[in-house]
């Protein structure tokens, strides 16, 4: 039955909810929640024939219909009650930074789906994500993950270089550059990197094509307007969106000291 693959985007994020809800969850619970967190759009709410549902509440209910999670081993139904066991557990445990790095940085919903849906796919080959953000606001992370970190910084290092070579390391909202506003001594080189789509690589692939492929996913942008475009959470601003704010109301006034 090829229906069955359709709600395995929702696997990670439905273990997520169980994990943070005490460990167990009821459909009707995890609707709403999963609704919260991923904001399905286009195809995903239309409203199904003869039901007061759409598609996205009827991928969550197949998720019992066609017993996912124990097919998966991750969780048990009992009683209109996910459940999640250890090997669930142990599931969410590895994949807790692609499923944190997924839902920090914003990404559409449909990025989030494809994205889920590879990582259900590839289950065997270790995936690997380059994002630096995540090892900054985890703090201790980055002495407990080296690699990620390292990973990170080879991303940062090839970008800053690809957009360098194409002029000045400006933000791509609003054209502030860092060198020019700081000075030299310490505004050298510094730019956040914005993630417009997520980027995965393989363990064992080659990582400068990776790179190369990578690098048209991510902007250089200050920080300022790096906030601005996450201000909504899961409704990010187009980087072309705030450019036109920029230019309609860029005006700011340096008086503070
Ligand atoms: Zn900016
Ligand atoms: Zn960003």
């Amino acid at each position: 039955m090829e229906k069955r693959i359709q709600e395995n985007e929702l696997v990670l994020p439905s273990l997520f909810l169980m994990e943070i809800n005490d460990g167990h969850i009821t459909t009707e619970k995890l609707i709403p929640q999963l609704r919260e967190i991923m904001r399905p759009s286009g195809e995903d709410l239309e409203i199904l024939n003869s039901r007061n549902d759409d598609k996205f509440s009827q991928k969550v209910r197949n998720l019992k219909a066609h017993n996912t999670f124990e097919r998966l081993g991750y969780a048990e139904y009992t009683d209109g009650v996910f459940s999640i066991v250890l090997k669930g557990q142990e599931y969410l445990e590895q994949n807790r930074d692609i499923l944190t790095y997924l839902l920090n940085n914003d990404f559409s919903y449909p990025d989030l789906i494809k994205n889920l849906k590879i990582v259900e796919k590839e289950k065997k080959r270790e995936i690997q994500i380059f994002d630096e953000n995540l090892i900054i606001q985890e703090g201790m992370k980055i002495i407990v993950e080296r690699e990620v970190y390292i990973r990170s910084k080879k991303l940062r290092d090839y970008a800053l270089d690809f957009y360098q070579n194409q002029g000045k390391l400006c933000c791509s909202c609003c054209g502030f550059n860092f060198s020019d506003f700081y000075g030299k001594e310490i505004g050298d080189e510094f730019i956040e990197m914005h993630h417009i789509r997520p980027i995965f690589q393989y363990k064992g692939d080659n990582l400068v094509q990776t790179l190369k492929d990578a690098v048209h996913n991510v902007a250089p942008v200050c920080s300022n307007c790096h906030r601005m475009i996450h201000r909504h959470g899961r409704q990010p601003l187009q980087m072309e969106e705030l450019a036109q704010y920029v230019k309609r109301n860029g005006i700011f006034n340096i008086s503070a000291y």
